[in-house]
């Protein structure tokens, strides 16, 4: 009989160190008695954002930036190693790799600071350089186990297009792939363990497929080999009612749908990269978010369906790197197709559109994109508008990045009445003033617009209002 196929992820916290990779070394070792593992690691946490804040250093002339943060790496991964690893033979030849990589890196800071540039390509490389290092570590940890591993770099196997800091795979392509690398690596026992976040265009430069991107690899990767499973490894126990930071009584959610998942890491939760259920649709592919620190607790499971929980509601999430950015004025109304070219525009930028509120007389289109995003969307917008603008027939094209976006989830809400009055009822009990609604079609989503510095209590008052929370102890 064939043996299961399971892709199971590790994020950065359950990386964290050598006794976290350790811990999920052995839920590998668990998992690989049974079934056949294929792993995707994420970098130690934090170290991304070190060498994205490194490599902007660089970009900006400093040449001791780099070089500060090689040696700390070296450090740190080094000692990892020493603790996880006992066996000399092994131990020698992951440094190697390790030094490999970090002499790379170094390049790659000297190069980028000597010419004060910082091209999207080159942040490609570095902010990929923290997955390389780890999958050595994670290999080697789980060798320790007596398991037969490769580390393998996802260059070789997911194919994207170029677009560099978000890149999208090509499935086809990776499937080829994938299948031809790590199907007989498979077929032997072994466990690979792929770098997650990186891809690499089908001529081979190397891609990112966006910051938090380790969550799509692993569905892309299980899409790609048709995997009985995926899991996702992290450090809460599930897909939860509510950001745990900002909500102290959340509860996990046993099952949850892809849509409602969807909507969640869509509107910033961030147990999941935006993107990670795309690739498992098409197949069906269940994805269950697991807690690699506590790995007896069952965790959540993504499937096509979920499970109702009644009430409707499952789910708040909320996001604030946003910005609401307007065009409009009384004059707006003679322009051609405004609506058209202002979205034209934000597609060229490639920035996500998260809410859309437009008046009916069309003085005013305000939309959400990313802070990211914003101010070459706005400076795009302007160059489309110039005419216009020149000729005060536009009046506006203004950005307000003080404001967050808060959504209630459930796929049970369409058809069950009053959730939308129930939600703003909520609101308004706590004076939180809301600037923007919108409701999908789909109606498993009700999506507003407050201040930033209302999100929290807006998310309070409707996590009380639905009760969403753990039951207080009688
Ligand atoms: P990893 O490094 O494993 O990818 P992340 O930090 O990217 O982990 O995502 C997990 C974090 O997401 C949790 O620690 C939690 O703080 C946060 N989070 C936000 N919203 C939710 C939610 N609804 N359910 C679970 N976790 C959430
Ligand atoms: N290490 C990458 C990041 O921090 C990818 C990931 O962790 O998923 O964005
Ligand atoms: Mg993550």
């Amino acid at each position: 009989m064939k043996r299961k196929l399971q892709v199971v992820k590790f994020g950065g916290t359950s990386v964290g160190d050598a006794s976290c990779i350790a811990r999920s070394a052995q839920i590998v070792f668990d998992i690989a008695r049974e079934s056949s593992v294929v792993a995707v690691v994420s970098a130690m946490s934090g170290v991304t954002n070190r060498l994205i804040e490194a490599a902007n250093r660089a970009g900006s002339g400093d040449r001791g930036a780099g070089s500060t943060l090689i040696g700390a790496l070296r450090g740190q991964h080094s000692a990892t190693l020493n603790a996880l690893v006992a066996r000399e033979p092994l131990r020698t030849a992951v440094s190697h790799k390790l030094e490999e990589i970090l002499a790379e890196g170094q390049r790659l800071f000297d190069g980028t600071a000597l010419l004060r540039e910082l091209t999207p390509r080159t942040l490609d490389v570095v902010s990929g350089l923290g997955e390389r290092l780890s999958a050595q570590l994670f290999a080697a940890a789980v060798s320790e186990l007596g398991v037969r591993t490769d580390a393998i770099e996802a260059t070789e196997l997911i194919v994207t297009d170029a677009f560099h800091g978000g890149a999208e795979p090509r499935m086809d392509l990776t499937r080829e792939r994938s299948r031809a690398r790590l199907g007989p690596l498979l077929k032997q026992g072994h466990v690979p363990v792929v770098t997650g976040f990186l891809g690499a265009t089908q001529e081979g430069i190397p891609t990112t497929l966006g910051r938090g991107g380790s969550d799509y690899s692993a569905t892309i990767l299980g899409a790609a080999l048709e995997a009985d499973e995926i899991i996702i490894w992290t450090d809460v126990d599930g897909v939860l009612t509510a950001d745990p930071r900002l909500v102290p009584d959340v509860r996990t959610i046993p099952e949850i749908s892809y849509r409602e998942a969807a909507e969640l890491a869509y509107f910033g939760a961030k147990v999941l990269h935006p993107k990670t259920l795309r690739a498992v649709v098409p197949a069906g592919i269940p994805v269950w978010i697991r807690n690699s620190f506590a790995p007896e607790r069952p965790g959540t499971k993504i499937t096509a369906h979920g499970r109702s929980m009644g009430g409707g509601v499952k789910a708040l999430t909320a996001v604030c790197d946003v910005a609401l950015i307007s065009v409009g004025g009384p004059g707006i109304v003679g322009v051609p197709d405004v609506v058209g070219r202002t979205f034209s525009t934000t597609a060229e930028m490639r920035a996500d559109v998260l809410l859309i509120s437009q008046s009916s007389s069309q003085n005013d289109i305000c939309f959400i994109v990313s802070s990211a995003h914003a101010q070459l969307t706005v400076e795009a917008l302007r160059r489309e508008f110039a005419q216009d603008l020149a000729h005060e027939v536009v009046e506006h094209i203004s950005v307000d990045p003080n404001i967050a976006i808060v959504a209630v989830v459930g796929e049970n809400m369409r058809g069950t009445p009053g959730i939308a009055g129930r939600t703003f009822n909520a609101l308004g009990r706590e004076n939180v003033n809301v600037i923007a609604i919108a409701q999908g079609s789909s109606e498993s989503n009700i999506s507003f617009v407050v201040e930033e510095k209302s999100m929290k209590q807006a998310l309070l008052a409707a996590h009380r209002e639905f009760s969403l929370g753990t039951p207080a102890p009688t």
